[in-house]
């Protein structure tokens, strides 16, 4: 199967899961994941009509968009993965949205940056649905006191939360940790609205897109359905 096929059959998938919950397909949106793989492939997604896609390693898609960016109109990276602050003045330069928020130290250095290119960021905050020791996001407990700092960072555009559920075959335990994030969501919308209304809700990937469209999703990040495996060294794509 092609690019083009396999975002047509993602996007089916996406669709039948709204109807199965009721809601209006139009809601969900869908973000390709092209890190490790080539312009060529991105190039095809373009081809089939997408113009923003993620990306988790941030000199690989500064590289990415310094190869496409001139001769495709419209194109957008958005930076999924999480940031190091050596790294904010690249993501400043390229990004028009970065989804992995979890540190005011890296929201600090982003704003002073885009404050000198003159520019904007779309930002989602990640929040650590699973609440394991080892995985990125904010707890959810620290979401308010977090968010309420933001206000600070004229750069950023905050829109909402992203996050990445637990890997399990059990449907319950993933769903929850949706749940979570649509808990926090509630919360930011009363306690913290001048910084955003958090209508954004980026969640969902490959293995479990369908769980996270029924528990609200308002974005999914698919990957290997889309563009493939990542697991042979031999294919990762690399400046
Ligand atoms: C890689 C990645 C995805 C896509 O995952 P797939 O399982 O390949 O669809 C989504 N979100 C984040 C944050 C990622 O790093």
């Amino acid at each position: 199967m092609s690019v083009a096929d396999n975002l047509t059959a993602v996007r089916t998938r996406i669709d039948d899961a709204c109807r199965a919950c009721d809601r209006d397909p139009g809601e969900v949106s869908l973000l390709p994941v092209s890190k490790t793989k080539p312009p060529s492939m991105v190039e095809e997604a373009y081809e089939a009509g997408y113009r923003l896609f993620g990306e988790n390693k941030v000199q690989d898609a500064l590289a990415k968009s310094e190869l496409m960016d001139a001769d495709h109109p419209g194109l957008e990276w958005a930076v999924i993965g999480g940031l190091q602050t050596n790294k904010a003045k690249y993501v400043a330069r390229f990004a028009t949205e970065f989804q992995a928020l979890d540190s005011l130290k890296v929201a600090r250095e982003l704003d002073k940056r885009l404050q000198k290119e003159g520019r904007q960021l779309r930002v989602l905050v990640q929040v650590n649905s699973s609440v394991e020791p080892q995985k990125s996001g904010i707890a959810p407990d620290e979401a308010v006191n977090f968010a309420k700092e933001l206000a600070a960072f004229d750069s950023l555009d905050v829109r909402g939360l992203m996050t990445v559920a637990l890997n399990s075959s059990e449907p319950k335990a993933v769903a929850d940790c949706f749940d979570v994030v649509v808990g926090v969501q509630e919360k930011l919308r009363q306690e913290v609205n001048e910084v955003s209304d958090w209508s954004e809700l980026s969640m969902g990937m490959s293995g479990d897109l369908e769980i996270a469209v029924a528990h609200g999703s308002t974005q999914v990040r698919i990957g290997t359905d889309i563009f493939g495996a990542r697991t042979d060294p031999a294919e990762i794509w690399r400046p």
